[in-house]
């Protein structure tokens, strides 16, 4: 543990208000925006930078070029130390053999898993599922450990957790006691609760985060107000921070994410996920869900690192996710 800890960088102690030339008005834009460390600062481009906190391009030069002196870019690591870190990877199931065989034998620790599809597709239904296998035992494909979740729709129903735990065989009280739930109010809370999660799961085994939904705050809040590009800059930021959490806790990160209901709005594919690049760039895993016949759903591996794309079929019953009888 101490041994991971270390190969995540430390909060950084200078802000953004420490910057030479940024006011407190200014500091605010920023980080309305998205740009609220030193970090964000030091990679942006400056006509973004300009565009979206409304300062002359000039400014946003000067700006970029001190946060670069002051960011804390991290350090090169050996390939050594990579495949370390690598080898205390641990794989959740999802309750459904076909979908665990198809990414390489289970939900990653160290990565973000997401699952995008549309309204009814059983990503929340997955994502309750994967809560309560976190708390079962190794030998059954659990971490027998604490689980965090942020709920930004109001659908964590722990009626549904019980059924679940049941089918296990667990005690759902027991397993009840173990999610821990918040409610993420707008996009902001949201980000602001995955800080709160760090702190929280500090010295506590806690393996598994969930964000059902990572997008539905976004998206409402950014609808037709022309800013998508702050929207991705937000959006960008909060995966780092999940990411963070999961490399400091080796956890896995499982996130939700709606399939786009304005194809003219969000990158012209009706099947598109939100946040388009920005999140596919950071979810190590994307898993495409579609509806199906008598509660089946298709599930598809998307662009992964190493895993051939494929797709599996699952089931969602009163018990929770399970292989459909062959
Ligand atoms: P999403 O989060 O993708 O919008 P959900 O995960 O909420 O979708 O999926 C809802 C669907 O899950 C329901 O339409 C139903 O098919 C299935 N479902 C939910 N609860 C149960 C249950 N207790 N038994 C069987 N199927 C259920
Ligand atoms: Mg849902």
């Amino acid at each position: 543990m101490a041994k991971e800890e270390k190969t995540v960088k430390e909060e950084k102690k200078v802000e953004v208000e420490d910057l030479p030339g940024v006011g407190e008005a200014t500091a605010e834009k920023l980080r309305e925006n998205g740009y609220d460390d030193i970090l964000s600062l030091a990679v942006a481009s400056p006509k973004d930078l300009s565009e979206l906190a409304g300062i002359g391009e000039g400014a946003a030069v000067k700006i970029i070029a001190s946060a670069r002196k002051f960011a804390d870019v991290g350090n090169f690591e050996s390939g050594e130390e990579i495949m370390k870190r690598r080898q205390l990877v641990k794989k959740l199931t999802s309750g459904s053999k076909n979908l665990d065989e198809l990414i390489g034998g289970g939900l990653e620790t160290q990565s973000i898993t997401e699952f995008f599809g549309e309204f009814g597709s059983g990503k929340t239904q997955i994502m309750q599922q994967l809560a309560v296998n976190a708390t079962m035992p190794e030998e059954m494909g659990g971490f027998n450990c604490d689980v965090l979740m942020i709920d930004t729709e109001n659908t964590f129903r722990p009626e549904r957790i019980i059924q679940m735990a049941k089918a296990k065989g667990l005690d759902p009280d027991e397993t009840l006691r173990r999610i821990q739930v918040a409610r993420a109010y707008n996009s902001h809370h949201q980000i602001l609760l995955v800080e709160k999660a760090i702190e929280e799961a500090k010295g506590r085994n806690i393996k598994l985060l969930i964000v059902d939904s990572l997008t539905s705050h976004f998206r409402a809040e950014f609808m037709g107000r022309g800013s998508l590009a702050g929207r991705q800059q937000m959006l960008n930021r909060h995966m780092h921070d999940l990411l963070k959490f999961g490399l400091l806790n080796n956890a896995v990160i499982a996130v939700t994410n709606q399939v786009s209901a304005r194809p003219d709005v969000f990158f012209g594919d009706p099947t598109a996920p939100i946040g388009g690049n920005i999140v596919g760039h950071t979810a190590t895993f994307r898993i495409y869900l579609r509806k199906s016949k008598a509660g089946r759903r298709i599930a598809r591996l998307i662009d992964s690192p190493n895993l051939p794309e494929g797709e599996v079929v699952i089931q969602v019953t009163e018990d929770g996710i399970s292989d459909p009888p062959s």
